[in-house]
């Protein structure tokens, strides 16, 4: 029996003409997340590919769960290929689902005849197969409400194909046809899950993280390194930046009132992310702000922040409840590195009194006592950066 997986597309189904390019993506970013599992050959047809693998004994368990965290695809399955040919469907139906539908109380049929040349509608493929499957397996009935299996015949292209249960996919857009953006990485909890939100949007990440030697240690970094590895699973290949950030952050404490720390430094921040975002060709910054969660992420503060920036800033947590966030830093597999207990240099001089309601044109004030450009421009030259692929 040959076994193939079906893979469903998302939203990208609604796409008119430029439906092309996102299918083309989208078979990129497959065959680079299978390709140290074997040969697949990937064909595209009527909003769906075809996973066929070419050699015998791959792990059809593995594809399935790597294609899972793939954005783009509604829903997956693994299939049994048949021939266009309603003996052929029925014998590999029962062969192919025998084991659960030898288990199971209650099955439906579900016929879908993409290929309208087939003698048999679906109502009839649904009655006659049903019919079959009732006689082989006396322990079943059909319950066409809440059945326990659901047998599905597809009659497409050039096959037909068996299979039970469709798998959820990861849904979004395929990541690479939205652009590219520059994510604002800490060690946190809510940066990672923003950046895995944006790439669900079809956005292709880099990453840019500010260290603060000797406040923060080389194992807060790493900390941040194994995150960015972690999100490759569903983002794919990252550029991450690393910038100096030590003598900015010791300007602001020598320069500037104690109150406006903060805001004044993620105001520095975000200058220097837009020098790199504009290196790297990306077109917005992304964080994990969430309006109310401490005392920089208030609407007046992300007004003096998004006051030095020329290019939008996603904040795709920002209605967000801290639970929530969690809920899907734990689905993302990034909740446990997160919590590890490290610096991180917004940490490092925080106000004791920080300004919930800082006015801008005050903090504005506040900074031009300190000319910052050439700690700027000395903080961009010195960034280094790094390429996380996707490793497995
Ligand atoms: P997170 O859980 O993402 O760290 P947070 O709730 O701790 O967020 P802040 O520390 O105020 O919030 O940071 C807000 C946002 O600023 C972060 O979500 C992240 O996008 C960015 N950020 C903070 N620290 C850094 C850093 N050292 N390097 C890069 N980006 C940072
Ligand atoms: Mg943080």
């Amino acid at each position: 029996m040959k076994e193939i997986i079906l893979v469903k597309y998302g939203e990208m189904v609604l796409k008119g003409l430029n439906k092309r390019t996102f299918e083309d993506m989208l078979t990129k970013n497959i065959r680079r997340r299978l390709k140290s599992l074997g040969h697949f050959q990937l064909t595209s047809a009527q909003s769906t590919t075809y996973i066929t693998p070419l050699n015998e004994d791959v792990d059809l368990e593995e594809v399935v769960e790597r294609v899972g965290k793939i954005f783009g695809i509604a829903a997956l399955c693994r299939a049994c290929v048949c021939e266009k040919d309603f003996g052929d469907i029925t014998e590999k139906a029962v062969e192919y689902l025998g084991d659960i539908l030898e288990m199971a109380k209650t099955f439906k049929v579900n016929a879908k005849r993409s290929d309208k040349a087939f003698p048999m509608k679906s109502p009839e493929i649904c009655a006659e197969l049903g019919g079959i499957l009732l006689e082989k397996f006396p322990n079943l009935t059909v319950d066409v409400n809440n059945p326990e299996i659901t047998v599905t015949v597809e009659v497409r292209d050039t096959n037909a194909y068996v299979h039970a249960e469709n798998i959820k996919g990861a849904g979004g857009l395929p990541v690479g046809t939205s652009g590219k953006a520059l994510l604002l990485l800490s060690g946190g909890i809510d940066s990672p899950v923003a950046g895995y939100m944006m790439a669900k949007r079809g956005v292709h990440i880099s990453a840019i993280h500010y260290v603060s030697p000797p406040y923060t240690s080389d194992r807060a970094l790493l900390k941040v390194e194994t995150l960015c590895q972690k999100l490759t699973d569903y983002c794919g290949s990252i550029a991450f930046f690393c910038v100096p950030f030590t003598e900015i952050q010791e300007a602001i404490k020598d320069n500037c009132p104690e109150e406006y720390f903060t805001i004044i430094m993620r105001r520095l921040m975000m200058e220097i992310a837009q020098k790199i975002a504009e290196k790297d060709n990306c077109l917005a910054l992304i964080t994990g702000e969430s309006v109310g969660q401490v005392a920089s992420q208030t609407m007046a503060a992300m007004t003096c922040t998004d006051a030095v920036c020329r290019i939008p800033v996603l904040r795709p947590c920002v209605g967000m409840d801290k639970t929530e966030i969690i809920e899907i830093s734990r689905k993302i597999d990034t909740f446990e590195t997160s919590i590890e207990p490290y610096e991180d240099c917004c940490t490092v001089f925080t106000p004791r009194h920080p300004k919930v309601k800082p006015k801008l044109a005050e903090i504005e004030k506040a900074q031009a006592r300190f000319d910052f450009e050439p700690l700027i421009q000395k903080a961009v030259e010195g960034t280094t950066m790094k390429v996380f692929e996707y490793s497995k």
